[in-house]
């Protein structure tokens, strides 16, 4: 009886070759695999995505990056966001990895290295476009630009920046950053004249062409997050079902409490199901009494507190002979992942990158019809 976590590869190919084929003619969709692929796995995501034609991939740490290159063939590009916080530059340059350079300090250190060693490694400049978070500010790339020299030795195969509010179609903030950007490009191009220009994330590809540059760099719209929330309709495919086993069937008695705290008072005699799973495998405990799960596809609510290891539902709308201990309950699935993180008032990306490492995973479709690891 295992808490089962089907991963479904092909749904994941699907979302990478829609979001491409959304994009304006000659953009290139590059995939974000940060935190192990937003917690479903990144070897094996990015093996899927490989097959389907990806061949740029942004990852948060140069240990998810010196991880993911033996499986990345040479002629593909992994870009640390973390940069050179991470590690010192004659360890990217020797796994051919390209960091993000967001400071005049990190562009500084790049050059020199490079200059040292007499050779040119690639890395992404990044600028600060209103999100204020990491990123130069724009007068220190005009700077760095009138000086030369530094920059140059930087090989810049990429400028980038990240939307604050991409999510949010109507905010100001979009505008003011998109122009921000442009006025960058504008005087970045002049000297290279090669690099790619990179802006949208998964909700950016969605603000229009204008945000979409020749590289986007989405992330959680490929593992089924809707990057459309205002529109109710998701586009991308669910990739993730989660099972958890029920333990035991019982009734509890009108009065009766439930879980620890005694939260949740049984109004009338109901009859609950125990289940395997709680808060140590990423089932946030803002679900307590809010979320609900599906038995046979009936909606089956959350009782009581959610537990480490076990959750309570109430099942007194379930036929007593059609539901045991051993019995499967889903609590993604169906219910898509945004669901899910509303009713425990978070976002899809966090679900994502909370699901617990006591999962037995199921990865479907690797290949060929249905491949189990
Ligand atoms: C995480 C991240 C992305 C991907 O964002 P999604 O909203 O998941 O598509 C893109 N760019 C940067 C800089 C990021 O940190």
């Amino acid at each position: 009886m295992r808490a089962t976590l089907d991963i479904d590869l092909q749904a994941v190919q699907a979302n990478w070759r829609h979001l491409r084929d959304s994009l304006q003619k000659g953009c290139e969709c590059a995939a974000v695999v940060k935190a192990d692929a937003y917690g479903l796995g990144a070897a094996e995501v990015v093996t899927a995505l490989l097959a389907a034609g990806c061949k740029t991939f942004f990852v948060a740490t140069l240990n998810e990056a010196i991880a993911l290159r033996a499986s990345v063939p040479t002629g593909c590009t992994i870009v640390v966001l973390g940069g050179l916080c991470h590690g010192a530059p004659s360890i990217f340059a020797e796994h051919n990895l390209v960091p993000v350079l967001y400071d005049i300090s990190s562009v500084t250190s790049w050059a020199n290295y490079c200059r040292g060693i007499k050779a040119a490694h690639p890395s992404v400049i990044k600028i600060d476009t209103g999100m204020n978070r990491l990123g130069l500010a724009l007068a220190e790339l005009e700077m760095l630009l009138d000086q030369g020299r530094l920059v140059d030795e930087c090989s810049p195969i990429m400028l980038m920046s990240h939307l604050a509010c991409a999510d949010t179609p109507d905010a100001v903030l979009n505008g003011q950053q998109l122009n921000l950007f442009k006025q960058a490009k504008a005087t970045f191009s002049v000297r290279f004249p090669w690099a790619r220009y990179s802006l949208a994330n998964s909700s950016g590809i969605f603000l229009g062409e204008h945000y979409h540059f020749n590289t986007a760099r989405p992330g959680a719209a490929l593992y089924g997050v809707n990057p459309t929330p205002f529109d109710a309709q998701n586009p991308m495919h669910q990739v993730v079902r989660l099972q958890l086993p029920v333990m035991q069937v019982k009734t509890v008695s009108k009065g009766g409490s439930i879980g620890y705290g005694g939260t949740f008072v049984a109004a009338k005699d109901m009859r609950i199901a125990i289940v395997f799973g709680g808060y140590a495998d990423g089932i946030l405990r803002l679900l307590s009494s809010r979320g609900h799960g599906y038995y046979n596809g009936h909606p089956i609510p959350i009782v009581g507190r959610v537990s480490m290891d076990s959750i309570a539902y109430d099942v007194s709308s379930i036929p007593d002979s059609d539901i045991s201990s051993g019995d499967m309950v889903e609590l993604l699935g169906t219910q898509g992942i945004d669901a899910l993180a509303q009713d425990a008032s978070t976002i899809g990306y966090e679900i994502l990158t909370s699901l617990g490492r006591r999962y037995r995973r199921h990865y479907l479709n690797v290949t060929k019809g249905d491949a189990r690891v």
